[in-house]
């Protein structure tokens, strides 16, 4: 038998490693092995554990192989019809934002493509949300505020390339392994680089750190405040740079100097030692090639957009930014969060990086689509949408591709939103998760390795991921499903597509369409493919305008951002720390992140067998001291209780967290462990600009059992 390879993406973080599947030619017989692509930019063919054992992943005894309405088989004509007459009916009777669409960072961006084409364009609601909300959102309205675009600056060389990596509310060596693995190679090779990490936790990202800042939960903000303040006094501003490029220096100057006025001011506001702090602002001083690495720690905040913009004003301050090794770079934790930012699938944007607010902006879109029911204003957050729904005001939820009755903090909430819709809808591969357990209507979606498309990662890369074996059962493509009931709608048209390409085709071409020199998410050289060309797609990084094949490897290298003006924001901001502190009743600070070896709610892992041994089953992370206090041993079962409700889990003896502040994982679920859904005790506390919910910060307290 002749096996063949094909090149595709990983479907699980935000590194977006390219993967080798060689296909046997029956795929009854033989597992296909995965290998790491050596042609990939972001990998150079290494994988890490989770991506190695995709193989293990291709077959599933708990495929959804059929759609179901009302849990009994039916055929996807009269699925379709079922769901196209319910979101007509509450259209009819109650207006558009009766409707929504959850999606996720899993599904691939012509799927993002169609499904916020038909919200915004054609049913007429920007009610497009997504779990990329709980992910990156802070760090979206971040860069905005600053660049006017949603642009990331850097591109993984520069985290080689830099003489200072500052790793702030990561633990990329569990969530971005080969990131980590590429940094940690580049320490190995030039051990002058410096690395601190940022973070309340003692993570396995501290392993290759020359120093660890363990601040106060929440602070992170005020580091940046004081190094900015310290930037100006050891004479490392760029006066140049903020001269011609930016704007509001001095208000945001003003703002650090009274926030953070003296190192010990600043020590204290972040729990830190003096020494540390000075040794970081020494380090900071002394070395122009500084990237700041930042991801859901920063992001995951009440605070989180004030967090990224304190970072970004240091680098704007000392003109770190737009040159080799150098700049503010935000560390997307899925695998198309970008991709579904390009085609505008969040609530409060519109499509192809414009929003709402952007003049002009609706009514080319309008034009572009042939909208009949344009959306005007920006739909329903995550949280927000969930809200709305226990509130009757949302009553049929299409939810594609992710599990909020996990992953949504306050996970009794969105027990109680769903049972309010009056039609639940949800696509997904797997026919039993929390949330499948609560639909009206499932659609059997097809899965990685069986979709084809493309997703981007975190460098602005854009990668194809292959159709490699047939759909199971009955299930179709994500967009297929949405086209189908758009067609079923009326729109018959407007969603005509035969294939991912030409979907494709399209987003580029909106990207470009009547661009008049709007030079951020620019793709139009992709607007004419061929299928050929589409097919054989290499690995790029946007923005790719007409004339510009290669990508943009570094972006605001000329010093021109995407404001009105061209140049930058400063941002005054004012450090705070998370909403909920501790208090007697509730002693304990509970934060939340991943384990290595598992992604998301387990749906894809949980089915490989050797991923279990690193971490079998869910825990919490108490410091030795507390323990003792509360006699709780080591492995004993342990219960959190929050105002909101309570889990039962292990505990693990681990200094790692410092006294008084516990750490659990996020992924195990109702089928994996019951009682054992973190997120249950997470409060719906947001990011005032973001909505991003402050994940990493819930009061607790814990009981012995
Ligand atoms: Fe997949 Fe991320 Fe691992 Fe790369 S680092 S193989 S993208 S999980």
């Amino acid at each position: 038998m002749t096996a063949t390879s094909k090149k595709t993406t990983c479907p699980y973080c935000g590194v977006g490693c390219g993967v080798n599947v060689t296909i046997p030619h029956s795929v009854d017989d033989i597992v296909p092995p995965v290998s790491g692509d050596l042609e990939h930019p972001a990998n150079f063919g290494r994988l890490c554990v989770k991506g190695s054992s995709l193989a293990q992943t291709l077959r599933s005894d708990d495929r959804l192989l059929t759609p179901m309405v009302a849990g009994q088989a039916v055929s996807w004509n009269e699925a379709v019809e079922t769901v196209a007459d319910k979101i007509a009916q509450v259209v009819k009777d109650h207006g558009p934002d009766a409707f929504a669409f959850y999606l996720s960072g899993q599904i691939l961006t012509e799927d993002y493509y169609v499904a916020n084409k038909l919200a915004k364009g054609f049913i007429g609601t920007a009610n497009v949300d997504t779990n990329s909300r709980l992910c990156m959102a802070s760090a979206v309205v971040g860069y905005k505020r600053a660049f006017g675009s949603d642009t990331v600056p850097c591109n993984y060389e520069d985290l080689e390339r830099c003489d200072l990596l500052i790793m702030v509310g990561s633990n990329a060596a569990w969530t971005h392994p080969i990131l980590y693995q590429r940094i940690a190679a580049a320490k190995k090779q030039r051990p002058e680089m410096k690395i601190v990490v940022i973070d309340p936790r003692e993570t396995a990202t501290c392993d290759i750190a020359d120093m660890h800042l363990a601040i106060k939960p929440g602070s992170d903000a005020a580091v940046f405040s004081y190094l900015l303040k310290c930037s100006a006094q050891a004479g490392i501003l760029d006066e140049g740079f903020i001269a011609n490029h930016t704007n509001g220096f001095d208000e945001a100057f003003a703002q650090a100097k009274s926030s953070t006025p003296t190192l010990s001011s600043a020590a204290a506001f972040c729990g830190v030692s003096e020494q540390d702090l000075n040794r970081l602002v020494g380090w900071w001083n002394d070395t122009p090639k500084t990237v700041t690495f930042y991801s859901q720690g920063v992001n995951q905040s009440s605070s989180g957009v004030d967090k990224c913009n304190a970072i970004i004003n240091c680098h704007l301050a000392t003109g770190r930014i737009g040159v080799e090794g150098a700049g503010p770079f935000s560390i997307t934790g899925q695998p198309n969060a970008m991709g579904g930012r390009e085609v505008g699938g969040l609530a409060n944007q519109l499509a192809a990086h414009m929003d709402f607010a952007t003049p002009g902006a609706q009514e080319l879109v309008q034009r572009f689509w042939q909208a009949p029911n344009m959306a005007t204003e920006n739909g329903l957050k995550a949280v927000d949408l969930f809200q709305a729904m226990e509130e009757g005001k949302v009553k049929v939820v299409w939810i594609m591709s992710t599990n909020p009755m996990v992953s949504l903090p306050d996970t009794a909430q969105v027990r109680r939103a769903l049972e309010k819709c009056e039609l639940v809808i949800v696509s997904d591969c797997k026919a039993h998760t929390d949330t499948t357990a609560m639909a009206d209507v499932l659609f059997p979606a097809t899965g990685w390795s069986e979709k084809d498309g493309t997703v981007t990662n975190s460098e602005r890369r854009i990668s194809r991921q292959r159709g490699l074996l047939p759909a199971p059962g009955e299930a179709k493509h994500d967009w297929w499903a949405i086209c189908e009931v758009a067609k079923s709608l009326g729109f018959q048209s407007a969603f005509s597509y035969r294939n991912v390409h030409e979907i494709f085709n399209e987003h580029a071409a909106l990207s470009a369409f009547e661009n008049n020199g709007r030079r951020d998410f620019d793709i139009g050289h992709f607007s004419q493919m061929t299928q050929e060309e589409y097919d054989a797609l290499v690995p790029v990084q946007w923005p790719v305008p007409k004339g510009r094949p290669e990508g943009t490897k570094r972006m605001f290298e000329d010093g021109r951002f995407f404001t009105s003006d061209g140049r930058a924001r400063f941002v005054a901001i004012s450090p705070s720390l998370p909403q909920h502190q501790a208090s007697p009743a509730w002693p304990f600070t509970l934060n939340t992140g991943r384990v290595r070896d598992q992604w998301h709610t387990m749906t894809r892992t949980g089915d490989a067998a050797s991923l279990a041994k690193h971490t079998a089953q869910p825990y919490v992370e108490i410091h030795p001291k507390d323990a003792k206090r509360l006699s709780i041993e080591d492995k004993s079962l342990v219960r959190l209780v929050s105002p909101l409700g309570q889990v039962l889990l292990k505990a693990k003896l681990s200094r790692a967290v410092a006294p008084d502040n516990v750490f659990a994982p996020i992924h195990w679920t109702q089928q994996f462990a019951n009682a054992s859904v973190v997120s249950n005790l997470i409060p719906q506390v947001v990011d005032p600009l973001s909505g991003q919910p402050e994940s990493k910060h819930a009061q607790v307290r814990l009981e012995a059992v």
